[in-house]
């Protein structure tokens, strides 16, 4: 487990190794030097240092993600993949 502590709320909490691992493996970059974390009580955004935290290997998201080519075929406009409004 990985120890976080709310410098907003000062609440203290854990990730778990294979949570923060899936999660990376859904972004761009696998292996940042930070995981943002999200306070459970109040939300904020957390920076956590992955500095000395062995990840464990997960295997890449397979939520049915489609390929470049049946997105060109779709003809809808595509939406632009940002980041979520709660993000800042
Ligand atoms: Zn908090």
């Amino acid at each position: 487990m990985i120890r976080v502590a709310c410098f907003k709320c000062k609440n203290r909490f854990t990730l778990d190794e294979e949570f923060v691992a899936v999660e990376l493996a859904k972004l761009d970059n696998p292996h940042p030097r930070f995981f943002t974390a999200h306070c459970p009580r109040c939300r904020q955004a957390i920076k956590v240092s992955l500095r000395g935290v062995r990840l464990p290997e997960v295997p890449p998201p397979a939520m049915g993600e489609p390929a470049e080519e049946e997105k060109a075929k779709g003809g809808e406009p595509e939406k632009k993949a940002g980041k979520a409004p709660a993000e800042e």
